[in-house]
C-alpha cells in the first residue's frame, strides 16, 4: 500500500528541486485520505454532524482523485496548486461552517507551512493573509458572544498541534537532507578544483597555494623543505613516436611512480604539461638532492608504461624570506641548466649558485655557476 502511494519518479530525483515538493505532496494527501476517512466515518455515525461529514467526504474524495492524478501524470507543479487549493479551501470552509468556534481557527495556522513550500513566497503570502484575514472577521464576529469549550476543541488542539509537528519534522529533514547533499557536493568540487584529472596529482592552483603556505609558515617550522622541478626529457618525441594516448599512460604511470617511490609526506603536483613539482622534507640539501637523484636513476633504469624514459630534476631549498615566484624560479633555472646540459641530470640551486649533482662523490658541488 505505501508502495504505491510512495512512488518513485524517476525523473525527480533524491537531488532534483522538486524531489522534496513530490514528498510533501505524497505526504499530504495519504494523511489526508486516510484522516478524511476516518472522520467522515466518525462525523457519520458517532457525533451524527452530517454537513461536517459532507465537508470529509468531499475532502476524500478530492485527496484520491489528486493523488490519483499526480501518480499517472507527476506533474508537480499542477498538483501542488491542486493540493494548496484544497487545504486553504478546506481548512476556510470548515473554520467558516462553525463560525470560527471551538478552537477551529488553530486549523488556519497551517496555511502558511503548506502554501509558501508548494507554491511558493508570493502565492504563500497571498494565502496566508486571506486566511488570517477571514480568521480576524470570524474573532471580530465572535465579540460578546459566550464561549463553550467542548470535545470538539480538544480535538482541534490535538490535531492541528500533530500536523505542525509532522511538517516542521518534515522541514527540518528536507534542510538536513539538502544541507548534506550540498556539503558532499563541496567536497567533490574542491577535489575536482584542486587535482589533475590525468594523473590524480595535485594541480598547479593547488600547488602554488601549498607553496605559499608553505612559506609563510616555513619561519615557525622544525623542518626544512625543499622544491624540486622535474620534467620528462624530449617527451614530446615519445607523443611523436607512440601516440598522444601511449604519452598519456607514461604521465601517468610516472605519477604513480613519484607517489610510490617519494616518501609518504611528500606533496607532488603535475605543474603542468610532463612537468612536475614535488615538496620534499628532508634535514638538508644534500638529503633532498640524493632523493632527486635516486628517482632520476629509478627512472633510467625502469621504463616507465614500457617506455624508456629519462627525467632532469632542479632543486632547491624553500626559505621562508622567499616568495613562491622567487622559489620557483631558482627550481626551474637548475632545471634549465640540467636540460642545457645534456639532460637527465640533477641540478641545485642554492643562494643563486647552481651545480650539478654528483653521482660518485654524492655531494652536489662542481660545475658551479652564479645566477
Ligand atoms: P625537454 O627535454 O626539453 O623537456 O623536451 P620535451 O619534448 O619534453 O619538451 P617540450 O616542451 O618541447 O614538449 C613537451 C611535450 O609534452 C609537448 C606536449 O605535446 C606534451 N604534453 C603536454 N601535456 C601532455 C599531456 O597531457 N599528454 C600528452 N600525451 N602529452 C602532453
Ligand atoms: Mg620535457
Ligand atoms: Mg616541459
Amino acid at each position: 500500500m505505501l508502495g504505491f502511494w510512495y512512488k518513485e519518479f524517476p525523473q525527480y530525483p533524491k537531488d532534483h528541486k522538486d524531489f522534496w515538493r513530490t514528498r510533501l505532496i505524497a505526504h499530504f494527501l495519504l494523511i489526508t485520505t486516510s484522516y478524511f476517512l476516518v472522520l467522515t466515518l466518525l462525523n457519520l455515525f458517532y457525533f451524527a454532524s452530517y454537513k461536517i461529514a459532507l465537508i470529509d467526504a468531499f475532502g476524500l474524495f478530492i485527496s484520491l482523485g489528486i493523488y490519483t492524478w499526480f501518480n499517472k501524470t507527476a506533474n508537480v507543479n499542477i498538483a501542488a496548486w491542486a493540493v494548496t487549493l484544497m487545504i486553504v479551501s478546506l481548512i476556510l470552509m470548515f473554520v467558516i461552517s462553525v463560525g470560527g468556534h471551538a478552537h477551529s481557527l488553530f486549523w488556519a495556522t497551517l496555511i502558511p507551512p503548506f502554501t509558501f513550500f508548494l507554491v511558493g513566497r508570493n502565492w504563500g503570502s497571498i494565502f496566508s493573509a486571506v486566511a488570517f484575514s477571514v480568521c480576524v472577521y470570524l474573532v471580530y464576529l465572535q465579540q460578546q458572544q459566550t464561549i463553550t469549550i467542548g470535545l470538539g476543541s480538544l480535538f482541534n488542539l490535538i490535531e492541528v498541534s500533530l500536523a505542525h509537528i509532522l511538517i516542521f519534522r518534515f522541514y527540518e529533514k528536507t534542510r538536513f537532507s539538502a544541507y548534506q547533499h550540498l556539503a558532499t557536493r563541496n567536497i567533490e568540487i574542491q577535489h575536482l578544483a584542486e587535482t589533475d584529472k590525468l594523473t590524480g596529482l595535485y594541480n598547479r592552483q593547488k600547488f602554488d597555494s601549498e607553496l605559499s603556505q608553505l612559506i609563510a609558515e616555513n619561519e615557525k617550522s622544525e623542518t626544512s623543505y625543499f622544491l624540486l622541478v622535474c620534467d620528462i626529457d624530449h617527451f614530446k618525441n615519445v607523443n611523436d613516436t607512440y601516440g598522444h594516448l601511449v604519452g598519456d599512460r607514461v604521465l601517468s604511470e610516472f605519477a604513480n611512480i613519484l607517489k610510490d617511490k617519494l616518501p609518504p609526506n611528500t606533496l607532488i603536483a603535475r605543474w603542468g604539461g610532463e612537468e612536475f613539482t614535488i615538496i620534499l622534507a628532508e634535514k638538508s640539501l644534500t638529503d633532498a638532492t640524493t632523493q632527486a637523484n635516486q628517482l632520476k636513476k629509478y627512472i633510467k633504469e625502469n621504463p616507465v608504461a614500457n617506455i624508456p624514459i629519462t627525467i632532469s630534476i632542479g632543486v632547491t631549498h624553500i626559505k621562508f624570506d622567499s616568495t613562491v615566484l622567487n622559489t620557483l624560479d631558482q627550481a626551474d633555472k637548475a632545471l634549465y641548466t640540467a636540460k642545457k646540459n645534456g639532460r637527465n641530470l640533477v641540478y641545485v640551486s642554492d643562494n643563486n649558485t647552481i651545480s650539478a649533482y654528483q653521482d660518485s662523490i654524492k655531494q652536489p658541488n662542481i660545475s658551479s655557476v652564479n645566477i
